[in-house]
């Protein structure tokens, strides 16, 4: 082979052609390649030598007139009309293949020249922009996307800033670059907004790894569309994270926000605590910009810093004797003597006095919440969060209104400030239980498996049941803490039923956010790993909530299925009280489905009822799902239940969750 490198390459011609040339095997493996198709068709990672047809689709060969074969048949010349490759990060060119077969030392080659069609020679455009791809490819991070804003490329730069391995981070959205505050999103929906409309955005934003670490960078996300009409975007970014640390630092010294000239964030705790030191009662405002990122108008950095200094002279003017601070992008917060009326008309005020970017009015609305020192809440930790709690329920009611909470909403609030408190640290002190429920088959009334439920009962927060803790625990990020302690507890109790020669499997239930970003697969086998159980006795619940948004996250149905492959089961949780689409029942790897305790509760006394219970379980019968009856009580729903031929029951009827000891007196 090497002696035919150096037939090939020392033929000067080859190199001063302007065509890219392959040499290519019976197989169609490049064998060698002149200069020039090295330039163009080199693809992105791949080495051209020993890639199989270097670019051009065979698909499109077989189709066309001319085999393969036929080029090896004998020594004319083939030409290949109308022939289409892939230059480098998906440009494709129309061209002519000119083959030709030659032997040497006895094995049969074929030298094929890509004419590139248009006036004889390739585009210039393609040629300028694939020079000035490489040019940025070495200086900055790239990164390509297709229509849906799935990453179809990322350069080193990229993927070694990001933490990134080239294998997963194909196929991961967008907004997976990013962080996953509320903000994080509002931000890059509305970079994707402006790049759905053919508009370039560009300006400073933080990003974060993989593993969840914050950076800053410069970017410049680019529209592009192909002749087909399909649509892709490029972002060029550039870290910044040195420069905006400088300036955060500065900002910290300084205390003041350079684009208003208001006191900064990070002065802001302290104002407060000097005013609670003080004594003197006051009503912390929180304002918030509603639906910042897609105020029509405000399109770049300038628009935006006008903006937020016309609403600075409004607030100056509104609020006399009040201390004003810009506590984030677009949020202020006031220290105000003024009654809540009062704070509550500037809504009005801002619709009397809008603000002019352009020449023209912008639609500007805020959601404020008023939290009172010290009748509603007393410390900084907890006016803040009082106050995004206020924000979150205005904002369901459509925003534009600034108020306070009710008394009973503050108690709550305290509440689920208390239970985050303790939570962190039962989950220390590994202080939850989990608790295991029977599910019964009907039929031979042998125990199906068990599902297990967490339990957790705080000195200071009284006995807290999951209604109350999974949705803290989902909105705090510590369902992950939680789901891994029933998974390591479930895992064990296997283990040891397991040795103990008793055949029990184990539901467990969990949350969607458990999945994103995170590789549950690993973590699973880790746990069953390190106590020594088959993954097969596991099924893991998931409820209509979890299945509506999976079907729509590529990377979790994925693990599904991956966690499938290892023997364990999915079923659909809480059935009918959710989005009720059955699309993802054949999508998902789910295969059993648990009809809702607020369906099977009414059974005996309504006949509809009835009829429908009836029709979903032979609807999920004849799907090949397991069914389930959650939530049964009573003899006479079991009678039903049986008529109705349903696979399996849970409830109070034959077991309520209890320990596992009173689980194994039960099983006797
Ligand atoms: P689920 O998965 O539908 O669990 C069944 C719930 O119904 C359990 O409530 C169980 O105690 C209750 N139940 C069982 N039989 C009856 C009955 O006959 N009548 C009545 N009225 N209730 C019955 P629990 O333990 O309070 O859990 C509530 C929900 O919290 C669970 O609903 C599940 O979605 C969630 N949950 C529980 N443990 C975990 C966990 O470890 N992780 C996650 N992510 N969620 C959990
Ligand atoms: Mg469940
Ligand atoms: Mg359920």
């Amino acid at each position: 082979m090497s002696g035919l490198v150096k037939h090939l390459s020392d033929h000067l011609i080859f190199h001063q052609t302007p065509f890219p040339i392959l040499a290519l095997d019976e197989h169609g493996v490049v064998v060698w390649c002149n200069e020039q198709a090295n330039r163009y068709l080199t693809r992105r990672t791949e080495s051209l030598i020993d890639s199989i047809y270097g670019g051009f689709n065979p698909e499109q060969l077989k189709a066309s007139d001319y085999s393969w074969e036929a080029i090896f048949a004998n020594d004319k010349l083939h030409r290949f009309e109308e022939m289409e490759i892939d230059l480098k990060d998906g440009i494709r060119l129309p061209v002519t293949v000119v083959a030709k077969s030659f032997e040497f030392e006895g094995t049969r080659y074929a030298l094929c020249i890509f004419e590139i069609d248009s006036n004889g020679e390739p585009e210039a455009a393609s040629i300028e922009l694939e020079q000035l791809r490489s040019g940025l490819d070495a200086t900055f991070m790239l990164s390509y996307y297709d229509e849906n804003f799935t990453i179809t490329y990322a350069n080193s730069l990229f993927l070694s800033r990001s933490q990134w391995t080239p294998k997963r981070v194909l196929g991961k959205a967008f907004h997976q670059m990013f962080g996953s505050t509320s903000a994080d999103v509002d931000q890059v929906n509305r970079i994707v907004n402006v790049l759905k409309e053919g508009t370039v955005w560009s300006g400073d934003i933080e990003k974060s790894t993989k593993n969840g670490e914050s950076y800053w960078v410069e970017l410049v996300a680019i529209p592009m569309q192909l002749p087909g009409n399909e649509k892709y975007y490029i972002c060029i970014e550039k870290d910044v994270t040195d420069r905006k640390e400088a300036q955060r630092s500065l900002e910290e010294i300084a205390f003041i926000d350079p684009a208003t000239g208001l006191a900064n964030r990070h002065s802001l705790e302290q104002s407060v605590k000097e005013t609670i030191a003080s004594g003197q009662h006051f009503s912390f405002v929180y304002i918030d910009i509603d639906r910042f990122y897609t105020l029509r108008d405000v399109s770049n950095s300038e628009t935006e810093q006008k903006l937020l200094q016309e609403l600075t002279v409004r607030l100056k003017t509104y609020f006399p004797d009040t201390v004003i601070t810009r506590a984030g992008l677009h949020e202020f917060a006031l220290i105000t003597p003024l009654s809540s009326w009062f704070i509550e008309g500037f809504s009005d005020y801002l619709k009397q006095h809008p603000i002019y970017i352009e020449g023209s009015a912008i639609p500007l609305t805020v959601s404020g919440a008023i939290t009172r020192f010290p009748e509603d809440q007393q410390t900084f930790t907890h006016l803040m969060k009082a106050s995004v709690a206020t924000i979150k329920q205005i904002r369901e009611r459509g925003g534009n209104a600034i108020s306070g909470l009710s008394a009973e909403a503050h108690e709550e609030l305290n509440r689920k400030t208390l239970i985050e408190e303790r939570l962190t640290g039962a989950l220390e002190r590994n202080d939850l239980n989990v608790l295991y429920q029977p599910i019964v088959n009907l039929k031979s009334g042998d125990l199906e498996r068990v599902e297990a439920l967490v339990r957790w009962e705080d000195e200071v927060a009284g006995s807290i049941m999951p209604a109350e803790l999974i949705p803290i625990a989902e909105e705090t990020g510590l369902i992950h803490e939680i789901g891994q302690f029933v998974l390591k507890t479930v895992c064990k109790q296997l283990a040891d039923w397991n040795s103990r020669g008793l055949d029990i499997d184990i539901s467990i239930n969990t949350s969607i956010r458990e999945f994103r970003g995170k590789n549950m697969v690993d973590l699973l086998m880790q746990q069953c790993k390190a106590a020594g159980c088959n993954p097969s006795s596991l099924t893991i619940e998931i409820n209509e909530k979890f299945a509506f948004e999976a079907e729509a996250e590529q990377d979790i149905v994925h693990q599904m299925k991956l966690l499938q492959q290892q023997g364990v089961r999915f079923a659909l949780d809480d059935f009918g009280t959710g989005y009720a689409s059955f699309r993802y029942l054949l999508l998902l790897p789910i295969t059993s489905i648990k009809i809702d305790a607020s369906i099977i509760q009414p059974l005996a006394h309504q006949e509809k009822m009835q009829k429908m219970v009836n029709g979903l379980i032979h609807f999920g019968k004849s799907l090949d799902f397991q069914v389930t009856a959650e939530g049964v009580e009573t003899d006479e729903q079991l009678q039903l239940l049986t008529a109705m031929d349903c696979n399996t029951i849970q409830g109070f009827l034959s077991g309520r969750p209890m320990k596992a000891a009173d689980l194994e007196n039960w099983i006797q």
